[in-house]
Formats: C-alpha cells, structure tokens, sequence
C-alpha cells in the first residue's frame, strides 16, 4: 500500500498502548481503515501504523513513538517522521506518562508543556536538514489551548496547561541527584518528547501532547509506586484515548498558530 495522504496523526506512548489506542475507547465514530501498515524508509523499515478515521477525519497512528527492540531510538524515530512527512501530516499529537520533578505535581495530575529541556544524548535527531528550525513556541499552542480544553471535560482532577517537559534517554529512570539538579528547571520528566519535537518542526507539522503523572520523580515529595503507576497504565488509559479523538474531532483544518512561521530555510551551504 502507499502511504496515505492524511493530515493527523497520534504517536501513541503507554497510555494509548494500554488501551489499544483507538479502539479501546469504545467511540463509535472511529472506523479502522487499514492495520500493520510497514513502509520501507531510509532508515529502514518503518513501523506498524494504523489508519482509522474519526468522524470524517483520518489519522496514522503507531505504538510507543514506534520504539521496537533492535532498532536505535533515533532511527525508529526518523522512520515514523519521514512516514509522517510523506503523508502530508500537518497536526500530530503525543501522549505518555511522565514523572515529576515540580513538587506541586502529584499521580494523575495532567500536564499539557509549553516547552522543553533537551537532556538527552541522542544523536541523528534530523531528517534531511534543509531547515532552519527555530524552537521558540515549539509546541504549538493552537493544540494545547485544545488539548486544555478537550481534557476539561473528560476529566475533573487537575489539568496544567504549561509546563516544562525535561527529556532524559532512559530506558531507566533518573537518580535523586539528576532529579534534584533539574529542579526550578523542569516541571516534568520523559524520554519522548526529544527528537519528535525537532522532527515534527522539521517536516513542517504543529506538535503537542498530553502527558499524565505516573510516578513521583526520586526525592521528590515520597518514594513512588509501581501498585499505583500500574493502576494507573490500565484504568485511566481509555480515557486519554477518547480525549485525543476528541481533540482532532474538533481542531480545524486550517492553522491558527506561528508553527509554520518557525521554519526558515538553512542559511549553512553544506545542507542545501
Ligand atoms: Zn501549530
């Protein structure tokens, strides 16, 4: 199959994972258009997407930001974005949980970040390079005054609507000391958001997410527990499901933000 030509697209993390992202939403507006979408890429063979539609609106969906055992990080990122780039994708969201590292934050607390600290060492965080790309407003707030809005009503606890999202490489989690250095410069803690917010900027697409607290970063306020980030994994999964099928049931097609504006064309000769 070729790649479709679509405008949305969810890179799901754990809370779509678990809810097997979108059905497990029950919505009966959603259709599954096609599954096990793989597409050859230069850096190699993408991951399975799914296609599906909400309302009239379509969508290419992967797992877990497209991480697979045996493929970098890096490079199953730079596969899912030139999929996403060839697709024309224009409004991609995001999701996943996230520890603390603000002290005010507790477990089921809901952050939509206004922006980020890039602390991992990840490298190839670039598709073709073409671009000057310019991070101020980098995650587009068109999407996130949504996003704000859409959780609203699906969830009555506490919803952030800014916050600082530090990206760290894991797979494990960060000590007390790591922690403790990023105090007053974060307010959150995951190991996605970096490069998907480069790439997105890159092939010209606006960016959000939508992250729920699942542990207490270390020394932050108590020891965290695996009882309660599992509960969390299963039960509030289905919920983030229907706010994001929400969400794009409602953003409009045409941009009302500066996202396309923050790509300027290279000035460096070498990438041209
Ligand atoms: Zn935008």
């Amino acid at each position: 199959m070729n790649i479709p030509k679509v405008e949305f697209a969810v890179i799901g993390g754990s809370g779509t994972l678990s809810s097997n992202f979108p059905c497990g939403a029950s919505d009966s507006g959603v259709k599954i258009l096609a599954e096990g979408l793989e597409f050859t890429t230069p850096y190699g063979q993408s991951p399975a997407f799914m296609l599906f539609s909400v309302d009239n609106k379509e969508v290419l969906t992967c797992r877990m930001h497209g991480w697979r055992r045996g493929v970098s990080r890096a490079d199953a990122s730079r596969q899912v974005f030139w999929v996403l780039r060839e697709a024309g994708v224009k409004r991609i969201f995001s999701e996943g949980g996230v520890g603390t590292v603000n002290p005010l934050l507790d477990p089921r607390d809901f952050v939509i970040p206004h922006d980020y600290v890039d602390l991992s060492m990840r490298k190839h965080v670039e598709l073709d390079g073409r671009y000057l790309l310019v991070m101020r407003d980098a995650l587009c707030s068109e999407m996130r005054r949504l996003l704000v809005k859409v959780t609203r009503t699906h969830f009555d606890g506490r919803i952030f609507d800014r916050g600082v999202y530090a990206v760290t490489d894991g797979r494990h989690f960060e000590s007390p000391a790591e922690i403790a250095m990023l105090r007053g410069q974060a307010d959150i803690i995951g190991q996605s958001l970096c490069p998907e917010v480069y790439l997105s900027r890159e092939i010209g697409a606006c960016y959000a997410g939508l992250y729920f607290v699942v542990n207490y970063g270390e020394g932050v306020v108590k020891n965290w527990s695996h009882e309660q980030m599992k509960d969390i994994f299963y039960d509030d999964a289905p919920m983030i499901s229907r706010i994001l099928l929400d969400t794009i049931r409602q953003l409009s097609s045409s941009e009302n933000c500066e996202c396309q504006s923050l790509r300027k064309e290279t000035l460096l000769d070498v990438y041209k």
